[in-house]
Protein backbone atom coordinates (compact mmCIF):
# COMPACT_ATOMS: atom_id res chain seq x y z
CA UNK A 1 0.00 0.00 0.00
CA UNK A 2 1.12 3.17 -1.03
CA UNK A 3 0.88 6.21 1.59
CA UNK A 4 2.75 8.51 -0.11
CA UNK A 5 -0.44 10.66 0.16
CA UNK A 6 -1.13 10.36 4.02
CA UNK A 7 -1.67 13.85 5.06
CA UNK A 8 -2.38 12.78 9.08
CA UNK A 9 -1.78 10.11 11.61
CA UNK A 10 -4.46 10.95 14.35
CA UNK A 11 -3.58 8.82 17.23
CA UNK A 12 -5.78 8.71 20.46
CA UNK A 13 -2.92 8.47 23.32
CA UNK A 14 -6.62 9.08 26.02
CA UNK A 15 -10.10 9.66 25.38
CA UNK A 16 -9.45 11.78 28.65
CA UNK A 17 -10.08 15.48 29.04
CA UNK A 18 -9.09 17.77 32.09
CA UNK A 19 -12.28 19.96 30.95
CA UNK A 20 -15.78 19.05 30.38
CA UNK A 21 -16.45 21.92 27.74
CA UNK A 22 -19.98 21.61 26.62
CA UNK A 23 -19.78 21.38 23.15
CA UNK A 24 -17.24 18.81 22.90
CA UNK A 25 -17.63 15.73 20.77
CA UNK A 26 -16.31 13.03 22.52
CA UNK A 27 -18.38 11.02 24.38
CA UNK A 28 -15.90 9.40 26.84
CA UNK A 29 -13.79 12.15 28.21
CA UNK A 30 -13.41 11.18 31.93
CA UNK A 31 -11.89 7.54 30.53
CA UNK A 32 -8.57 8.06 31.78
CA UNK A 33 -7.19 4.84 30.34
CA UNK A 34 -4.34 4.95 27.71
CA UNK A 35 -2.48 3.75 24.61
CA UNK A 36 -0.46 1.36 25.82
CA UNK A 37 4.08 1.68 24.17
CA UNK A 38 3.14 -2.05 22.88
CA UNK A 39 0.27 -0.95 20.55
CA UNK A 40 2.16 2.61 19.62
CA UNK A 41 4.75 0.47 18.78
CA UNK A 42 2.05 -1.62 16.93
CA UNK A 43 0.65 1.60 15.04
CA UNK A 44 4.20 2.02 13.95
CA UNK A 45 4.75 -1.08 12.75
CA UNK A 46 1.40 -0.71 10.87
CA UNK A 47 1.94 2.57 9.12
CA UNK A 48 6.20 1.73 8.29
CA UNK A 49 4.78 -1.48 6.50
CA UNK A 50 3.97 0.70 3.54
CA UNK A 51 5.48 0.70 0.18
CA UNK A 52 5.80 4.37 0.52
CA UNK A 53 5.75 7.10 2.95
CA UNK A 54 5.38 10.87 2.67
CA UNK A 55 8.54 12.75 3.48
CA UNK A 56 7.22 13.84 7.00
CA UNK A 57 4.96 11.71 9.08
CA UNK A 58 2.65 14.30 10.96
CA UNK A 59 1.15 12.35 14.02
CA UNK A 60 -1.41 14.14 15.52
CA UNK A 61 -2.05 13.15 18.96
CA UNK A 62 -6.03 14.34 19.85
CA UNK A 63 -9.84 12.90 20.86
CA UNK A 64 -9.05 13.96 24.20
CA UNK A 65 -6.56 16.35 26.02
CA UNK A 66 -3.00 14.75 25.20
CA UNK A 67 -0.81 16.74 27.52
CA UNK A 68 -3.31 15.18 30.74
CA UNK A 69 -1.05 12.28 29.93
CA UNK A 70 2.57 14.52 30.99
CA UNK A 71 5.92 14.64 29.01
CA UNK A 72 7.40 11.67 29.76
CA UNK A 73 4.69 9.45 28.03
CA UNK A 74 5.89 11.29 24.95
CA UNK A 75 9.38 11.32 25.20
CA UNK A 76 8.94 7.14 25.31
CA UNK A 77 6.82 7.36 21.96
CA UNK A 78 8.73 9.76 20.37
CA UNK A 79 11.98 6.98 20.84
CA UNK A 80 9.33 4.30 19.73
CA UNK A 81 8.50 6.14 16.24
CA UNK A 82 11.87 7.38 15.95
CA UNK A 83 13.14 3.73 16.46
CA UNK A 84 10.69 2.37 14.12
CA UNK A 85 11.04 4.23 11.45
CA UNK A 86 14.38 5.30 11.08
CA UNK A 87 15.38 6.76 8.09
CA UNK A 88 11.95 5.99 6.03
CA UNK A 89 10.57 9.24 7.29
CA UNK A 90 10.73 12.31 9.73
CA UNK A 91 8.77 12.10 12.85
CA UNK A 92 6.36 15.28 13.62
CA UNK A 93 4.11 14.83 16.85
CA UNK A 94 1.12 17.69 16.65
CA UNK A 95 -0.75 18.30 20.07
CA UNK A 96 -4.14 20.19 20.36
CA UNK A 97 -4.41 21.00 23.60
CA UNK A 98 -6.70 23.24 25.75
CA UNK A 99 -2.92 24.72 27.08
CA UNK A 100 -4.39 24.37 30.70
CA UNK A 101 -1.51 21.86 31.76
CA UNK A 102 1.62 23.33 29.57
CA UNK A 103 4.65 23.81 31.69
CA UNK A 104 8.06 24.84 31.10
CA UNK A 105 9.04 21.09 31.03
CA UNK A 106 6.23 20.72 27.72
CA UNK A 107 8.02 23.92 25.87
CA UNK A 108 11.62 22.42 26.31
CA UNK A 109 10.19 18.85 25.08
CA UNK A 110 8.23 20.70 22.29
CA UNK A 111 11.40 22.43 21.00
CA UNK A 112 13.64 19.64 21.61
CA UNK A 113 11.15 17.59 19.68
CA UNK A 114 10.51 20.14 16.88
CA UNK A 115 6.78 19.29 18.02
CA UNK A 116 3.95 21.57 16.79
CA UNK A 117 1.67 22.43 19.00
CA UNK A 118 -1.80 24.37 18.52
CA UNK A 119 -4.36 25.81 21.57
CA UNK A 120 -7.53 25.99 21.58
CA UNK A 121 -8.95 28.61 22.86
CA UNK A 122 -12.34 30.76 22.04
CA UNK A 123 -11.52 34.41 22.38
CA UNK A 124 -12.02 37.11 24.95
CA UNK A 125 -12.35 35.37 28.97
CA UNK A 126 -15.90 36.36 29.08
CA UNK A 127 -16.61 34.00 26.22
CA UNK A 128 -14.44 31.49 26.48
CA UNK A 129 -15.26 30.59 29.68
CA UNK A 130 -19.37 30.46 28.81
CA UNK A 131 -18.34 26.70 27.31
CA UNK A 132 -14.82 25.89 27.66
CA UNK A 133 -14.98 25.00 31.74
CA UNK A 134 -14.11 22.64 34.06
CA UNK A 135 -16.19 20.09 35.57
CA UNK A 136 -16.06 22.36 38.91
CA UNK A 137 -17.96 24.93 36.52
CA UNK A 138 -15.02 27.30 36.88
CA UNK A 139 -13.85 28.44 33.58
CA UNK A 140 -10.45 27.78 32.22
CA UNK A 141 -9.39 30.92 30.43
CA UNK A 142 -6.61 31.67 33.02
CA UNK A 143 -5.02 28.73 32.95
CA UNK A 144 -5.33 28.64 28.84
CA UNK A 145 -3.92 31.90 28.57
CA UNK A 146 -0.84 30.86 31.06
CA UNK A 147 0.27 27.79 28.92
CA UNK A 148 -0.31 30.06 25.57
CA UNK A 149 2.23 32.83 27.55
CA UNK A 150 4.63 30.15 28.96
CA UNK A 151 4.84 28.27 25.08
CA UNK A 152 5.01 31.99 23.90
CA UNK A 153 7.95 32.80 26.32
CA UNK A 154 9.89 29.50 25.08
CA UNK A 155 9.79 30.72 21.38
CA UNK A 156 7.23 28.19 19.80
CA UNK A 157 4.72 28.98 17.39
CA UNK A 158 1.29 29.20 19.26
CA UNK A 159 -1.62 29.08 16.60
CA UNK A 160 -5.71 29.15 18.15
CA UNK A 161 -8.36 27.46 17.19
CA UNK A 162 -11.38 29.55 18.43
CA UNK A 163 -14.84 27.76 18.10
CA UNK A 164 -17.51 30.37 16.86
CA UNK A 165 -21.02 30.33 18.89
CA UNK A 166 -23.84 32.52 18.79
CA UNK A 167 -22.76 35.22 21.41
CA UNK A 168 -19.47 36.19 20.09
CA UNK A 169 -21.00 36.84 16.27
CA UNK A 170 -22.22 40.51 17.89
CA UNK A 171 -18.52 41.39 19.37
CA UNK A 172 -16.28 40.89 15.72
CA UNK A 173 -14.55 43.77 17.03
CA UNK A 174 -13.67 42.60 20.77
CA UNK A 175 -12.61 39.14 19.13
CA UNK A 176 -9.91 40.66 17.08
CA UNK A 177 -8.77 42.73 20.41
CA UNK A 178 -8.49 39.34 21.73
CA UNK A 179 -6.57 38.10 18.66
CA UNK A 180 -4.33 41.37 18.31
CA UNK A 181 -3.47 40.58 22.66
CA UNK A 182 -3.40 37.02 22.36
CA UNK A 183 0.22 37.34 21.11
CA UNK A 184 -0.74 34.37 18.46
CA UNK A 185 -0.76 35.21 14.56
CA UNK A 186 -2.25 32.13 12.89
CA UNK A 187 -6.29 31.54 14.49
CA UNK A 188 -8.88 28.82 13.03
CA UNK A 189 -12.55 29.66 13.03
CA UNK A 190 -14.32 26.14 14.15
CA UNK A 191 -18.04 26.44 14.62
CA UNK A 192 -20.04 24.74 17.44
CA UNK A 193 -21.43 22.08 15.05
CA UNK A 194 -23.45 19.20 15.63
CA UNK A 195 -21.09 16.30 15.87
CA UNK A 196 -20.77 12.96 17.92
CA UNK A 197 -21.81 13.39 21.42
CA UNK A 198 -22.91 17.29 20.99
CA UNK A 199 -26.40 16.57 19.45
CA UNK A 200 -27.84 20.73 19.12
CA UNK A 201 -25.66 23.75 18.01
CA UNK A 202 -27.24 27.33 19.07
CA UNK A 203 -25.63 28.43 15.73
CA UNK A 204 -27.51 26.57 13.33
CA UNK A 205 -30.65 28.93 12.99
CA UNK A 206 -31.95 31.76 10.30
CA UNK A 207 -31.42 34.15 12.51
CA UNK A 208 -27.79 33.46 12.98
CA UNK A 209 -26.87 33.66 9.80
CA UNK A 210 -26.36 37.59 8.90
CA UNK A 211 -24.65 37.70 12.61
CA UNK A 212 -22.38 35.50 11.51
CA UNK A 213 -22.10 36.47 7.94
CA UNK A 214 -21.35 40.18 9.44
CA UNK A 215 -18.35 38.33 11.86
CA UNK A 216 -16.29 37.32 8.62
CA UNK A 217 -16.98 39.90 6.88
CA UNK A 218 -15.54 41.75 9.47
CA UNK A 219 -12.82 40.17 10.22
CA UNK A 220 -11.67 39.63 6.72
CA UNK A 221 -11.58 43.03 6.72
CA UNK A 222 -10.51 44.64 9.65
CA UNK A 223 -7.13 41.83 9.64
CA UNK A 224 -5.99 43.03 6.22
CA UNK A 225 -4.06 45.83 8.43
CA UNK A 226 -3.65 43.11 11.62
CA UNK A 227 -0.66 41.22 11.82
CA UNK A 228 -2.72 38.18 12.03
CA UNK A 229 -4.56 35.59 9.51
CA UNK A 230 -7.38 33.47 9.55
CA UNK A 231 -7.39 29.93 8.40
CA UNK A 232 -10.09 29.86 7.05
CA UNK A 233 -11.01 33.13 5.61
CA UNK A 234 -6.99 33.03 3.35
CA UNK A 235 -8.59 30.06 2.36
CA UNK A 236 -11.24 30.66 0.82
CA UNK A 237 -9.73 33.86 -1.00
CA UNK A 238 -7.31 31.25 -2.32
CA UNK A 239 -9.84 29.04 -3.31
CA UNK A 240 -12.15 32.16 -4.81
CA UNK A 241 -8.79 33.69 -6.73
CA UNK A 242 -8.09 30.10 -8.35
CA UNK A 243 -11.94 29.39 -9.06
CA UNK A 244 -11.82 26.41 -6.70
CA UNK A 245 -10.67 22.44 -6.99
CA UNK A 246 -9.20 22.51 -3.93
CA UNK A 247 -8.28 18.58 -2.51
CA UNK A 248 -10.29 17.99 0.36
CA UNK A 249 -8.63 15.54 2.19
CA UNK A 250 -11.17 14.23 4.53
CA UNK A 251 -12.63 12.40 1.76
CA UNK A 252 -9.71 10.72 0.24
CA UNK A 253 -9.12 7.15 1.08
CA UNK A 254 -6.26 6.86 3.35
CA UNK A 255 -4.78 10.80 3.42
CA UNK A 256 -6.34 11.02 6.91
CA UNK A 257 -5.77 7.63 9.08
CA UNK A 258 -6.93 7.49 12.88
CA UNK A 259 -6.64 5.16 15.64
CA UNK A 260 -8.10 4.89 19.09
CA UNK A 261 -6.25 4.41 22.28
CA UNK A 262 -7.70 0.31 21.83
CA UNK A 263 -5.98 0.35 18.05
CA UNK A 264 -9.35 0.50 16.61
CA UNK A 265 -8.87 1.90 13.25
CA UNK A 266 -10.13 4.44 10.93
CA UNK A 267 -10.38 7.10 7.97
CA UNK A 268 -11.72 9.88 7.12
CA UNK A 269 -12.60 12.70 9.31
CA UNK A 270 -10.97 12.31 12.76
CA UNK A 271 -13.96 13.03 14.52
CA UNK A 272 -15.79 9.58 13.48
CA UNK A 273 -13.68 6.85 15.26
CA UNK A 274 -14.94 8.43 18.44
CA UNK A 275 -18.79 8.87 17.78
CA UNK A 276 -20.95 6.12 19.67
CA UNK A 277 -23.40 5.66 17.12
CA UNK A 278 -21.00 5.37 13.96
CA UNK A 279 -19.09 2.63 15.64
CA UNK A 280 -22.43 0.99 16.13
CA UNK A 281 -23.66 1.41 12.46
CA UNK A 282 -19.82 0.22 11.05
CA UNK A 283 -17.75 -2.26 13.32
CA UNK A 284 -14.44 -0.88 12.87
CA UNK A 285 -11.45 -2.93 12.51
CA UNK A 286 -8.48 -3.05 14.64
CA UNK A 287 -4.64 -3.02 13.93
CA UNK A 288 -4.09 -5.14 16.50
CA UNK A 289 -2.74 -8.40 14.97
CA UNK A 290 -3.88 -6.98 11.06
CA UNK A 291 -1.38 -5.93 8.09
CA UNK A 292 -1.67 -2.98 6.40
CA UNK A 293 -2.99 -4.63 3.52
CA UNK A 294 -5.97 -6.58 5.56
CA UNK A 295 -7.06 -3.59 6.74
CA UNK A 296 -7.05 -1.95 3.42
CA UNK A 297 -9.24 -4.82 2.28
CA UNK A 298 -11.51 -4.88 4.99
CA UNK A 299 -15.12 -5.13 4.16
CA UNK A 300 -15.99 -1.93 6.74
CA UNK A 301 -13.40 0.71 5.11
CA UNK A 302 -14.19 -0.55 1.89
CA UNK A 303 -18.09 -0.05 2.60
CA UNK A 304 -16.98 3.52 4.16
CA UNK A 305 -14.91 4.35 1.03
CA UNK A 306 -17.60 3.55 -1.35
CA UNK A 307 -20.41 5.58 1.19
CA UNK A 308 -18.10 8.80 1.46
CA UNK A 309 -17.31 8.62 -2.43
CA UNK A 310 -21.23 8.36 -3.31
CA UNK A 311 -21.73 11.80 -0.60
CA UNK A 312 -18.84 13.50 -2.75
CA UNK A 313 -20.36 12.48 -6.17
CA UNK A 314 -24.17 13.94 -4.54
CA UNK A 315 -22.12 17.06 -3.55
CA UNK A 316 -20.94 17.24 -7.17
CA UNK A 317 -24.25 17.04 -8.37
CA UNK A 318 -26.23 19.55 -6.14
CA UNK A 319 -24.17 22.26 -5.19
CA UNK A 320 -22.81 25.12 -7.05
CA UNK A 321 -19.83 25.46 -4.13
CA UNK A 322 -18.44 21.36 -4.63
CA UNK A 323 -14.58 23.25 -6.36
CA UNK A 324 -14.41 25.51 -3.30
CA UNK A 325 -14.84 22.67 -0.78
CA UNK A 326 -14.49 19.03 -2.41
CA UNK A 327 -17.43 17.29 -0.61
CA UNK A 328 -17.29 18.41 2.48
CA UNK A 329 -16.90 16.31 6.14
CA UNK A 330 -17.95 12.93 6.64
CA UNK A 331 -17.98 13.58 10.51
CA UNK A 332 -20.66 15.83 9.75
CA UNK A 333 -22.62 14.33 7.65
CA UNK A 334 -22.70 11.31 9.44
CA UNK A 335 -23.57 13.40 12.64
CA UNK A 336 -26.57 15.15 11.02
CA UNK A 337 -27.98 12.67 9.10
CA UNK A 338 -26.43 9.00 10.54
CA UNK A 339 -25.56 8.84 6.77
CA UNK A 340 -22.09 9.20 4.84
CA UNK A 341 -23.75 9.05 1.48
CA UNK A 342 -25.26 12.42 1.17
CA UNK A 343 -24.40 16.00 0.46
CA UNK A 344 -25.98 19.52 2.31
CA UNK A 345 -25.67 19.72 6.14
CA UNK A 346 -26.10 22.73 8.19
CA UNK A 347 -22.34 22.35 8.96
CA UNK A 348 -21.32 22.85 5.67
CA UNK A 349 -23.90 25.34 5.27
CA UNK A 350 -22.18 27.84 7.89
CA UNK A 351 -18.69 26.15 7.41
CA UNK A 352 -18.04 26.51 3.82
CA UNK A 353 -20.99 28.55 1.77
CA UNK A 354 -21.61 31.19 4.35
CA UNK A 355 -18.56 32.15 4.83
CA UNK A 356 -17.65 31.84 1.44
CA UNK A 357 -20.13 34.19 0.36
CA UNK A 358 -18.81 36.83 3.13
CA UNK A 359 -15.24 36.47 2.37
CA UNK A 360 -16.57 37.22 -1.29
CA UNK A 361 -18.44 40.04 -0.59
CA UNK A 362 -15.24 41.91 1.33
CA UNK A 363 -13.21 40.90 -1.40
CA UNK A 364 -15.87 42.65 -3.95
CA UNK A 365 -16.17 45.95 -1.79
CA UNK A 366 -11.92 45.47 -1.28
CA UNK A 367 -11.63 45.94 -4.62
CA UNK A 368 -14.10 48.47 -5.10
CA UNK A 369 -12.26 50.60 -2.92
CA UNK A 370 -8.97 49.94 -4.46
S1 LIG B 1 -20.67 22.91 0.67
FE1 LIG B 1 -21.82 21.14 1.45
S2 LIG B 1 -23.04 20.40 -0.24
FE2 LIG B 1 -21.45 21.77 -1.06
S3 LIG B 1 -19.76 20.43 -1.65
FE3 LIG B 1 -19.41 21.11 0.42
S4 LIG B 1 -20.31 19.53 1.75
FE4 LIG B 1 -21.13 19.26 -0.29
Amino acid sequence: MDLRNLKLLVVQSTPFCNLDCSYCYLPDRINSKKMSTNLFREVCDFISSASHLPERLNIVWHAGEPTALGVDYYEEMLLVARDVFKEKTKICFGFQTNGTLITEKWCDFLIRSESIISFSIDGPGWYHDQRRKYRNGSGSFDASMHGLKLAQGSGLETPIISVISPSILQNPHEFLEFCAASGAKRFGLNIEEIEGAHKFSELYSSQTEFHYMNFIRTLAEKSRDMDISFREIDDARKSISSSGHIMNSEVEPFNIINIDYTGRISIFSPELITDTAFRAKYHLPNIHGSSLEEIVSNDVIQRLTSEVSQGVAKCKEDCRYFNHCGGGAPSNKFSETGRLDVSKTNYCGFKKRLLLNAVLEELEAFSEKA
